[in-house]
């Protein structure tokens, strides 16, 4: 494949941007290095890059793009706010609209706010718990990610509970002393970590379904006892949400396990492809956000028309009936024909899929946790990721992001995608 515009851009953008590229998941450093595919445009479930090669595209720009790229409804909204004025400055009654439709779908949302990133959204909530309990420490799990704020920027230690240490230049040891991790799924471990430092914990933060380790379902009970800890610690409980609202259902994983936490983070799917943010929960902790309370918040771009049009498009194709049966019986596909081709092959794979997401592990093992995930072999992935690139199938280039079906992905492109399987584990085995 000819990727040679790609490779000199490449080249040009390490002049002007830093590692040239504006968010470091897009390098290649996760698969041994080489050139990001510089895209030219989205197409429905394809992307065509800059020297005119086709790919099918499993990224889905890592999450948001759940009904495939420049979908005419998103299309026609966005057109709708160019010719408005995508950013006036006062409230307007888009914002009233998109809340009440977040509202009815995630019933724990009493109150929400929009602003612009999942990053704003999570590290907004734990300022929030901070304000509502009047404790500083939180706990999260390892290996998950929560955007780029100080606070969750802090070392997946597993094993026993741990006090956090930085995991980033530039975060103080005082803040990622603020911060237990502990393993995901262990509730024994997060009771260990609350009977240590309950009395200062003011939130146990979780993704309900984990995507930053590949995708990892909570087993049976694990949310239920979450809340139970927390709630008896009077610690909250803030659920991460950024990547799993909308994603598996119209809704969140709150509907899907029959759990409610205190407060939830959004993002990604919600803004159809624009930026965007949320985060609600109960009313009495969101009203000491300001201007009614104490703790504050504020954005000069949050709940733009923009978003807010885009946001409430994607949601409105999200509702149309069999979207999320179309979603799960191409990941079905996908899930069979690769563990197939292993099997054929011999490589030692293992998938983790909910319904239209799935991860791709190189391993003998059953993945339950971030462990799991890290003794995955890096190498086979990153051999894989290139070869099904070569064939113009687009997946994250790290062997711990998930695959996201699309709406606008077909049966043809999942036949498509198997061949280019069938070809790179052939391979492979060379
Ligand atoms: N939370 C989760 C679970 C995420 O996956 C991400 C991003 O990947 C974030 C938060 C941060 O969101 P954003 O990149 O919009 O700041």
């Amino acid at each position: 494949m000819d990727q040679h515009t790609s490779r000199e851009l490449y080249q040009e953008a390490n002049e002007h941007i830093v590692g040239g590229v504006n968010s470091p998941s897009r390098s290649f450093k996760g698969v041994g290095g080489g050139t990001p595919v510089f895209m030219d445009r989205g197409e429905g479930a394809h992307l065509i890059d800059v020297d005119g090669n086709r790919y099918v595209d499993f990224l889905g720009a890592y999450g948001p793009m759940i009904t495939g790229h420049a979908h005419p409804h998103i299309q026609a909204a966005i057109a709708k706010s160019a010719s408005e004025g995508t950013l006036l400055g006062t409230p307007t009654v888009l914002e009233n609209t998109f809340a009440k439709m977040l509202k009815e779908a995630i019933t724990s949302l009493e109150k929400v706010r929009f602003v612009n990133s999942g990053t704003e959204a999570v590290m907004t909530t734990i300022r929030v718990a901070r304000a509502y309990t009047g404790r500083d420490k939180i706990i999260k799990f390892s290996g998950c990610y929560h955007g780029h704020s100080d606070l969750v920027l802090v070392a997946a230690g597993s094993g026993p509970a741990t006090l956090g240490s930085p995991d980033s230049a530039g975060v103080t040891k005082n803040i990622a002393a603020e911060v237990v991790t502990v393993p995901f799924n262990d509730a024994e471990a997060l009771e260990r970590a609350l009977t240590e430092w309950g009395s200062e914990t003011a939130a146990v933060l979780v993704e309900p379904i984990v995507g930053n380790f590949g995708i990892v379902e909570p087993e049976e009970g694990f949310l239920e006892k979450v809340n139970e800890l927390a709630h008896a610690n009077g610690s909250l409980v803030i659920y991460d949400e950024v990547i799993t609202a909308f994603r598996f259902t119209y809704g969140s994983a709150q509907e899907l396990y029959g759990v409610q936490p205190d407060m939830t983070a959004m993002g990604k799917i919600i803004g159809g492809g624009l930026p965007i943010g949320a985060y609600g929960g109960r009313a009495d902790i969101m009203e000491r956000v300001a201007p009614l309370g104490p703790a504050y918040q504020a954005g000069t771009m949050s709940g733009n028309p923009a978003s807010m049009r885009a946001g409430i498009a994607c949601l409105e194709i999200l509702k149309e009936e069999g979207v999320y049966e179309h979603l799960d019986h191409l990941g079905k596909l996908l899930e069979e024909g690769i563990l197939a081709r292993a099997d054929r092959y011999r490589l030692p794979v293992k998938i983790n899929r909910l319904k239209g997401a799935l991860t791709v592990y190189f391993t003998t093992e059953e993945v339950k946790d971030y462990q799991g995930a890290e003794d995955s072999d890096g190498i086979l992935f990153a051999r894989f990721f290139k070869e099904m690139l070569d064939q113009g199938v687009h997946l994250a280039p790290s062997k711990y992001e998930a695959w996201f079906l699309q709406t606008a992905h077909t049966e043809a492109d999942i036949t498509f995608t198997l061949d280019a399987v069938d070809q790179a584990f052939q391979n492979m085995r060379e």
